[in-house]
């Protein structure tokens, strides 16, 4: 990973903290961003809004996870540790408290193996299955014990009463991804109520041959 590279990776993370914090998926300092360099990752720091966001103070981490400069990472790094350790093509992952998200995470009744109904084929093709992953609650590192066996199959994973953890092979991906959790979560709580048709399993199917969703 060039000099060049990671700067512009610096660069590319606050644009995203901005946008997502002003169009109002993340708020107070809740929310964090990841991406993997060649030699360790690059995260947004503990206790920060991501609305303000400065380069040069991002969390640099080396290859074990050592703070090697910047401010201390977000506390939910173990988070973004469980889903590249899975992953190892995740080059990317954002982990939000995003509304709609959070409110469908306290649903009762849902289908744990997979949350959200199939209503958009974008939410087919970015998210597919999305698990639920038990309430565990802040600190309690059987939650990424959890995140990581689901991990293994899943790109993207809701936490209940928690908010969605999504990983990616860039940035943009990643985001573009857990914005369309977001929005399907919201149009799924906007369905509440209505007979409904959601795409039919051969229309999945269809996808997934189609786009390898
Ligand atoms: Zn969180």
């Amino acid at each position: 990973m060039s000099r060049l590279s990671e700067a512009r990776l610096r660069e590319d993370i606050c644009r995203l903290g901005s946008s997502m914090f002003s169009r109002g998926l993340t708020f107070g300092s809740s929310g964090n961003i990841s991406v993997r360099l060649d030699d360790g990752w690059l995260m947004t720091p503990t206790n920060v809004s991501l609305g303000r966001l400065d380069p040069a103070r991002l969390a640099r981490l080396d290859d074990a996870g050592r703070l090697v400069s910047g401010d201390p990472p977000t506390k939910e790094s173990f988070l973004h540790r469980a889903m590249y350790e899975e992953r190892r093509e995740a080059l990317a992952v954002v982990h939000l408290h995003s509304t709609h998200s959070v409110a469908v995470s306290a649903l009762a009744d849902v289908d744990a193996d997979d949350v959200l109904p199939p209503i958009t084929a974008y939410y087919v093709m970015r998210i597919g299955r999305l698990p639920l992953i038990p309430y565990f609650a802040p600190g309690d590192m059987k939650l990424a014990e959890a995140v990581r066996a689901e991990a293994r199959r899943h790109h993207a994973v809701l936490l209940a009463n928690h908010g969605p953890v999504v990983a990616a092979s860039d940035l943009g991906a990643a985001s573009d991804a857990v914005e369309e959790l977001e929005a399907t979560a919201r149009l799924h709580l906007l369905l509440h109520g209505h007979k409904t048709r959601p795409l039919t399993g051969a229309q999945r199917a269809e996808l997934r041959h189609r786009f390898a969703a």
